[in-house]
């Protein structure tokens, strides 16, 4: 399947998509993980990225398509992806369409998981993060067995994200508002649309099930 997963931050885009991968083998493409793993490496794309990452504000669209163009023709792509943090303005939804086009390819759905903003910045403020791996806890839901320890690789880096604090938090969010949120609208045009309220995995499933199924 081909499929953009739509939602502020925190919304559970990350978790849906790994349920999606497991359900085809689709794989999930996550801008946000390829920019953090840019910055940890010091890359040239890293430097450019790492200011605008932390304050919460968005990379230019230039730098996400560049990434983009060739992240989509990589071959684990044939079998379908998860668009999990891109696009996230109307100038990367628009430069979207003339790359798939141009590779004579077709979404299936936007996903827009629409979650209420105090569970969301509740979510994100307790959310810490494995800097080697990626694995995602909580401190109140699913911590790590040892406190800043990963279970899953035993690196000691599980942290909050800088990009976690409530400063950052409210200025994402707004961010999202202004630049994210209308291409909501921009895709009920072509149909593509599919709204759930809940990250619950048999919700998004179901509305799924007619695009997909
Ligand atoms: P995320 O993990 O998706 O919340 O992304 C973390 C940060 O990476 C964002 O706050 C932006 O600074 C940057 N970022 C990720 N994806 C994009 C995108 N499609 N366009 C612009 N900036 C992005």
């Amino acid at each position: 399947m081909k499929i953009i997963l739509l939602g502020p931050p925190g919304a559970g885009k990350g978790t849906i998509a790994k349920v999606l991968t497991e359900y085809d083998g689709s794989v999930q493409i996550s801008t946000g993980d390829i920019l953090r793993a840019a910055v940890a490496a010091g890359t040239e794309l890293g430097k450019q990225a790492a200011a605008a990452m932390s304050a919460g504000n968005l990379v230019t669209d230039e730098l996400i398509m560049g990434i983009m163009e060739q992240r989509l023709q990589e071959d684990d792509c044939k079998k379908g992806y998860l668009l999990d943090g891109f696009p996230r303005t109307i100038p990367q939804a628009e430069a979207l369409q003339v790359l798939l086009e141009k590779m004579g390819e077709k979404l299936d759905a936007v996903l827009e998981l629409e979650i209420a903003r105090d569970i969301i910045i509740d979510r994100l403020t307790t959310r810490r993060t494995c800097t080697q791996c990626g694995e995602i806890y909580n401190v109140k839901s699913k911590p790590p067995k040892v406190e800043g320890v990963c279970d899953v690789c035993g690196s000691n880096e599980v942290v909050q994200r800088d990009d976690e604090t409530k400063e950052a938090i409210n200025n994402r969010l707004e961010v999202y508002q202004a630049q994210t949120a209308p291409l909501s609208d921009f895709y009920k045009d072509t149909g593509l649309l599919v709204s759930v309220t809940s990250s619950d995995k048999e919700t998004v499933m179901a509305a799924l099930e007619p695009k997909i199924g």
